[in-house]
């Protein structure tokens, strides 16, 4: 750590603090994680969920880990820096974004989205203090809860943040999967382009309630297995009609509308995959390259090592992203719905930032 120079703390969650730093010898700005939890086993390290998915991220929409550090039995994670989060963005804001902005943002967001699912990993917990934003340029942070898709349910422990949390998370399924993240980003979405939260459930069963606010108190032939789930845990749904997202998003386009109720659809198959929402009408004016045409110069590179050991006075363990795993993708997609575009549609290039992404996808 002493090649490390602290600048100051930029953020303090639930499982560590992080700080601003210097690298002294490259000049480099890079975000420290330092872990609150002692770890006394570089394995132990290793084997978490931030570092296990973190380190087969390769993204330019995924916060990028450069370095773990065991230094005397504390766990540090260097990270790319970056400027703020979504929330810092939203808070204390007199006026709204343009509807392009949040379009810039989400369609960013979910092209990590749609890199992490085909990985094989979903989030759970997407919310706007998991979104870093360094100018034009938004990452996905924050893979503590993350999971493999193929890991063995049941999912028992704590997950994501109450407003953002999907209603199969509330009503305690074992399973689920990828669509979790789906939901989120509908809340966050609306969250975007109004700087309210959709769902502000103040406990599990409000937050419910919130939702059959917004969207209706699903009906048995809309979400039967949501209705299986309530008989489970002896919940019965509040009897609300919901209202028409448009009257609570009085700014938005009629495309962001129907986006955003797609990805707030109380049966998770019936929400679009990330890879479907790309092809949307709402982000028809950006610039998508699909998977298939991208650069397939992708390699596997050589597994992560154990780690190096440290001088016997301060004991330290290193990784490093040159040593990161590039897996194969697997695909976990259900159809395409009629809203969305034909896939493999390219859109005209608008923005800047996305020349950059460009760029960065197709030389990965
Ligand atoms: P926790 O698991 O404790 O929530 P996070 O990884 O989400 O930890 O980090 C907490 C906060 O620290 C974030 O909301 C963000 O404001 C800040 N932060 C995290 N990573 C970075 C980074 N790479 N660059 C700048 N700030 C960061
Ligand atoms: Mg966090």
């Amino acid at each position: 750590m002493e090649r490390y120079k602290v600048i100051k703390e930029v953020g303090n969650g639930t499982f560590g603090s992080v700080w601003r730093a210097l690298n002294k010898q490259s000049g480099e700005v890079v975000a420290i994680k330092k872990m609150k939890k002692k770890y006394y086993s570089w394995e132990e390290c290793i084997n978490l969920r931030e570092v296990k998915s973190l380190r087969k991220m390769s993204h330019p929409n995924i916060v990028k880990l450069k370095e773990v550090i065991r230094e005397n039995d504390i766990l540090y994670f260097v990270f790319e820096y970056m400027e703020c989060n979504l929330y810092h963005l939203m808070k204390d804001r007199p006026k709204l974004f343009l509807e392009s902005e949040v379009r810039n943002w989400c369609f960013q967001i979910f092209q990590g989205l749609a890199n992490m699912h085909q990985r094989g990993y979903f989030h759970r917990d997407l919310k706007p203090e998991n979104l870093l934003v360094s100018k034009d340029t938004i990452k996905i942070a924050d893979f503590g809860l993350a999971r493999e898709i193929n890991s063995k349910p049941p999912y028992t422990e704590y997950v994501s943040t109450r407003w953002y949390r999907a209603p199969e998370v509330l009503l305690q399924s074992p399973i689920y999967g990828p669509a979790v993240d789906m939901w989120a980003m509908g809340a966050i979405m609306a969250e975007l382009l109004t700087l309210r939260p959709l769902f502000p459930g103040s406990s599990e069963a409000d937050e419910i309630y919130k939702i059959c606010s917004v969207i209706g108190t699903p009906s048995k032939s809309e979400w039967a297995h949501g209705h299986e789930l309530a008989g489970t845990i002896n919940y019965q749904f509040p009897q609300i009609p919901g209202v028409n997202l448009s009257v609570l998003l009085p700014s938005a386009s009629e495309d962001a509308v129907n986006l955003i109720t797609s990805l707030c659809s109380w049966d998770p198959c019936k929400r679009p995959t990330a890879v479907e929402v790309l092809q949307h009408r709402f982000f028809q004016s950006c610039f998508y390259v699909p998977p298939s045409l991208r650069s397939k110069t992708a390699v596997a590179r050589t597994p992560p090592s154990a780690g190096t050991k440290g001088s016997s006075e301060q004991k330290t363990n290193r990784w490093s992203s040159s040593t990161l795993t590039n897996p194969k993708p697997s695909s976990n997609f259900s159809p395409i719905k009629s809203q969305f575009s034909p896939a493999g549609v390219q859109r005209k290039l608008q923005m800047n930032y996305q020349v950059c992404c460009l760029g960065k996808l197709l030389i990965r």
